[in-house]
């Protein structure tokens, strides 16, 4: 059976890319918001690794289409082929299921993983891309997440040859613009480093996109991170800005913040009007706004800047008029998984089981609804 190495993450707008493992971990590691890989050390990996995990990948994707084949697909992977393998688990392996559900949304999209592998000397990255191009033509889009402190330190000749040899997109944890908070939650980075490294993504011709981070000021700099993390992404112009709302697990360094009450939590509804207060400090961009990750209370925050800004602050204001029960039934009901968006109110059977839920949460008499909301939240992560 053919395996190869993946790493434990990657963004959400991935799901449907081929994960290649060129680093292992994160050479930071210190953001005091991540857990992510926390005790394990960073390692590039060399290049003859990464070539041999692509060359598997492109025996399993050989071998799937011989199966489909064989199964009457004609060479296919459609709804029948992949139902028999996912249907016959054991038989076959987590990398073969990969590549299998990979080719299934088209097989057009890969995902350099882990961390920050733009960490990898320029002309070592250029190669694997390079490799994977020739192995997988069909590949349209290869993307990896990096840090701005790396980025900055990039000249934009190598962003532009990596740019050159096939990489499409940076994901950059940005998390905010404001540098008194940038050093509290040790990101190791400034805003200005963020500016730089930005600019020179979308100068290279690499899409950028930028992920914020709702609520990571807490109360104390709710107002500054919404401004100056606004500031900073004017200056910048990615093509993305990805919202992911803060959640504080146990084994999170900011964890022990929060509970001597140096960090105060922002609640949901606190955390929409930041959001509201950073959208409408957004300016002179073209960047496209989305809200995918699970964690955000309001999911369809999302929209084309310039144009759609009005309609996503109008977005912000219906949630905000609605009653304090109505709020309570949607925080209730999103965190449960059973709404996406605002409209799911409407539901009446949903309604009805949401109301139970909080009526029963009321007689344990689980204290704190809003602590208790927070909790379901931990299912996401
Ligand atoms: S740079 Fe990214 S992966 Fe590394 S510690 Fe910070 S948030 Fe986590």
């Amino acid at each position: 059976m053919f395996e190869f190495e993946q790493g434990p993450i990657r963004p959400p707008s991935e799901a449907k890319s081929l994960l290649i493992r060129a680093t292992r971990n994160c050479p930071w590691n210190r953001c005091e918001f991540c857990h992510t890989y926390k005790g394990e050390k960073f390692h590039v990996r060399s290049i003859d690794e990464i070539k041999a995990d692509v060359q598997k990948a492109r025996d399993i994707a050989d071998e799937i289409r011989q199966l489909s084949w064989r199964n009457g697909c004609g060479g296919e992977v459609n709804d029948e082929l992949i139902r028999a393998i996912f249907d016959s688990y054991a038989r076959y392996g987590e990398s073969y299921r990969s590549v299998a559900s990979w080719l299934y949304f088209g097989g057009t999209q890969a995902f350099i993983q882990d961390a920050n592998s733009l960490q990898m000397k320029t002309e070592d990255l250029v190669e694997v891309l390079t490799f994977l191009k020739e192995r997988f033509p069909q590949i349209s889009r290869i993307t990896s997440y990096a840090r701005s402190k790396t980025l900055a330190a990039k000249t934009l000749k190598e962003l532009r040859a990596l740019h050159k040899a096939g990489l499409s997109r940076i994901h950059v944890g940005l998390e905010t613009g404001y540098d008194p908070l940038l050093k509290y939650i040790r990101k190791g980075v400034t805003a200005r480093e963020h500016v730089d490294a930005g600019r020179k993504v979308v100068k290279s011709g690499i899409s950028l996109c930028g992920y914020v981070m709702p609520g990571l000021g807490g109360k104390r700099w709710t107002r500054e991170h919404a401004i100056e993390t606004a500031r900073v992404l004017n200056q910048i112009n990615p093509h993305y800005i990805r919202l992911r709302t803060l959640y504080v697990r146990s084994d999170m360094a900011l964890h022990q913040k929060v509970q001597t009450g140096e960090m105060e939590l922002l609640d949901d509804d606190e955390v929409v009007q930041e959001i509201g207060l950073f959208i409408s400090h957004l300016n002179g961009i073209q960047s496209y706004l989305a809200s995918d990750h699970i964690l955000n209370l309001l999911e369809e925050i999302e929209g084309q800047f310039p144009q759609d800004k009005e309609k996503l602050l109008a977005t912000i204001d219906r949630y905000s008029a609605l009653s304090v029960e109505d709020r309570l039934i949607f925080k209730v009901g999103r965190r449960a998984g059973l709404y996406r968006r605002l409209n799911d109110l409407q539901n009446g059977e949903i309604r009805f089981r949401v109301e139970q839920a909080i009526e029963r949460l009321k007689k344990q008499g689980s204290g704190d609804i809003e602590n208790t909301i927070k909790s379901m939240m931990a299912n996401y992560i």
